[in-house]
């Protein structure tokens, strides 16, 4: 008996290396199988007489062979099979390449249905390569002469062989399937039961019917991850944390010195972000604010009232360069506050301590380990380092998170999970700062970014210039880089971002990969720019894979102003704060995302002088050239991210994938509507029935989805 949870060993005719792709996808059971759902349906559901065929367009036809044969071309070493259809109105040839075994499938005689393109050629009219199935009396069609569903790509499973496998199991585990949406929800929203939508989605009848069961699914994930994080907020709010009373003084104090006027939206957003902190349940606070808002400021107030409140803070960056950076402003914003903040990252460590106000000491890592335990730290930043196991703290009691896009929905869960486990024992667990400057569009904020409370820095600080971005086409190469030549002349500094590259198929880890082949870009780019192009100029290189020592240096002169021209990967992305950089140049602009080429614009323009944003492309394709004008046309970070959630879809925010969505029920993501409306539906549920008891099938799937974004 075959059940949604049978593994697929047990079903013939999927043998080991199918299985082995297969589980590739993730896909282990016949319930996996039935919810890898396809792309898009090929409309082959229109069958015509051969005498109305039209070149160049797709059409359907049903016939009888009259012969088949392959043949081979010595010239071009290719197989040709050709073949003659027949119906009661003519004959049309079909020809396909390379499939020399479709002899042995098709023979002369057999009934046949074939979906294709009409092409035309020296010998007249014919099929190009069409799709077939051969008509067997008493069973339904499944390629052609209907709509017909296409999975998404992956070597070795074709749609044609997801098709196969999948029609009999739909068959046979037909009106069986437990349903896993409410009743009420069903009936509210007229969906089809789950029975009938996993048909209709795997064999539509109409297009309308793939569509409806299209909504159904769409709903149920949007559903489900909205159970899920609105059931995390409603545990995290029963936890308890420390509260760190508002002292008016202490900020009057930190606020007064600085060479600055806050703006309003800082001012607001610490506010808000302080009297968090005065609860006594945890805070979840993303703090949104562009590039060069100024949110380290803000992070640095929160911290200091916990430190000097007897707790301590942990802040944490993505990258080691990122989290040096931090250390150096952290240390010198609260240099009159007599704290101790260490930095820890992947190899070194620092300290700087009351006592040496503006020196900082390299430290061992056990020491600093040992302070951190004690409570003696008040301030550790970091980089994901942090959250290694031998990293216990005494007293935390706030975490900052800086560029939390940049840390995987695992990496977050895993900080807050543990961070409860390393303050020492029965201790309330920290209140959680994140910051990002990639502004989360709202239907994400809604759903997979979950339910978290929300403070924005919508204006930047005074002064600043608007960056000229531009898009420059290969025969402006040169005029271009004569134009940097005199900015440097100015005095001003250069950066340059080579593309990205996508990892290959190869063996090994992806990241591996990727890193290795952008550090040869990186080399290549800095020969050339070094040799050729600006041998005059003082030219450096960065990328992740260079020891910490090298980084730092490297990031040392050019904040020193030792170098010209800084050639680096994209782990400049971030955060990075050099005010005397103007000019930022993206090689292969292309290849990035909007959000991701407004954060390497924000790396410039940071202090008065005018900026520039050169963005270097190849591709003339259109989709190309729109995407990047929409970066000239908009300086808000905001809406670039829209844009970029409407042009290339949810999938490239990142932290997104894993929660795996779907690619068909991706779109729902952009669907402000439907996310409302399923969220109305989830804390409706919850209301009525907090713990699910009444609905074990929903616990179940929650469960089962906890462990799909391995939160467990
Ligand atoms: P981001 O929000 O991108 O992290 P930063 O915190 O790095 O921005 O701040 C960018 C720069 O702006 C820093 O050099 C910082 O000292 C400066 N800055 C922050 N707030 C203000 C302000 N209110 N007025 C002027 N400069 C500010
Ligand atoms: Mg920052």
């Amino acid at each position: 008996m075959l059940s949604l949870t049978t593994p697929l060993e047990q079903i013939s005719g999927i043998g080991s290396i199918l299985q082995k792709r297969l589980k590739k996808l993730g896909i282990k059971t016949i319930n996996d199988l039935f919810f890898h759902f396809p792309r898009r349906y090929e409309d082959f559901s229109n069958l015509i007489p051969i005498s109305e065929i039209k070149i160049n367009e797709i059409c359907t036809i049903q016939g009888k062979i009259l012969e088949i044969k392959t043949i081979r071309t010595w010239k071009r070493k290719m197989f040709i099979t050709q073949a003659l259809l027949q119906d009661k109105t003519g004959a049309i040839k079909i020809t396909w390449f390379n499939q020399p075994y479709l002899t042995k499938i098709i023979k002369g005689g057999d009934s046949l249905i074939v979906s294709g393109k009409v092409a035309s050629g020296k010998r007249g009219t014919y099929l190009s390569g069409p799709v077939y199935e051969k008509i067997k009396p008493g069973v339904d069609l499944i390629h052609t002469g209907r709509l017909v569903p296409v999975y998404p790509e992956t070597a070795g499973l074709s749609s044609r062989w997801l098709r196969y496998i999948l029609k009999p199991l739909l068959v046979n585990l037909k009106n069986k399937i437990p349903e896993s949406l409410p009743e009420k929800i069903i009936k509210e929203n007229k969906f089809l039961s789950i029975n009938k939508a996993l048909w209709q989605i795997h064999f539509p009848d109409s297009k309308i019917l793939a569509k409806k069961a299209q909504e159904r699914f769409s709903f149920e994930e949007l559903f489900f991850i909205e159970l899920f994080v609105l059931r995390e907020k409603a545990r995290l709010s029963k936890e308890k944390a420390v509260s760190i009373p508002f002292n008016l003084n202490l900020i009057k104090k930190f606020v007064g010195p600085l060479p600055f006027k806050l703006t309003d939206a800082q001012k607001k957003s610490a506010w808000q972000i302080l009297k968090d902190l005065e609860k006594e349940r945890p805070m979840n606070r993303l703090l949104e604010g562009d590039v060069g808002s100024g949110k380290t400021v803000v992070a640095t107030m929160a911290a200091l009232s916990v430190a000097k409140a007897g707790w301590q803070a942990a802040f944490m960056a993505p990258t080691e360069i990122l989290a040096k950076q931090h250390f150096q402003e952290v240390s010198k914003l609260l240099q009159d506050f007599n704290l101790n903040i260490g930095l820890l990252t992947g190899k070194q460590d620092q300290f700087r301590s009351k006592k040496l106000k503006n020196e900082v000491i390299e430290i061992s890592r056990k020491k600093l380990l040992e302070k951190t335990l004690k409570g003696e730290l008040d301030i550790l930043i970091g980089t994901h380092a942090l959250i290694q196991d031998k990293v216990k703290f005494g007293k935390l009691a706030l975490v900052i998170l800086d560029e939390q896009h940049r840390f995987g929905v695992e990496q977050r869960a895993k900080l807050l999970k543990e961070s409860r486990i390393k303050n020492q024992e029965s201790r309330p667990i920290p209140h959680l700062l994140s910051m990002t400057a990639t502004p989360i569009p709202r239907t994400l904020t809604l759903t997979v970014y979950g339910d978290l409370d929300l403070s924005l820095i919508d204006e930047l600080p005074k002064g600043r210039k608007k960056i000229i971005t531009k898009v420059i086409p290969p025969k402006d190469r040169q005029s271009t880089y004569d134009f940097i030549k005199k900015q440097v002349k100015k005095g001003r500094q250069i950066f340059v971002i080579c593309p990205r590259i996508e990892p290959g198929n190869s063996e090994g880890s992806e990241k591996e990969i990727t890193s290795w082949a952008e550090v040869k870009a990186v080399k290549e780019e800095y020969e050339k720019l070094s040799k050729e192009i600006f041998p005059d100029l003082r030219v450096e290189m960065l990328y992740g894979k260079m020891t910490p020592k090298e980084k730092e240096k490297i990031m040392k002169d050019f904040r020193n102003k030792k170098t010209d021209v800084l050639v680096s990967t994209s782990v400049i992305e971030v955060g990075v704060d050099v005010p005397n950089a103007t000019v930022m140049m993206i090689e292969g602009a292309e290849r990035f995302g909007l959000a991701q080429l407004h954060q390497f614009r924000g790396r410039v323009g940071r202090a008065s002088y005018q900026s520039y944003c050169l963005l270097f492309t190849d591709s003339p394709a259109k989709r190309t050239r729109q995407r990047l004008k929409a970066l000239i046309t908009s300086e808000d970070g905001f809406k670039l991210a829209e844009k970029d959630l409407e042009i290339r879809g949810p999938g490239d925010f990142s932290g997104i994938r894993q929660w795996g969505i779907p690619d068909l029920m991706m779109n729902s993501l952009k669907d402000i509507k439907l996310v409302e409306k399923t969220r109305n539906s989830a804390k409706e549920i919850l209301r009525e029935n907090p713990e699910l008891k009444k609905y074990p099938l929903l616990q179940e799937k929650l469960g089962k989805f906890r462990k799909r974004i391995h939160l467990e």
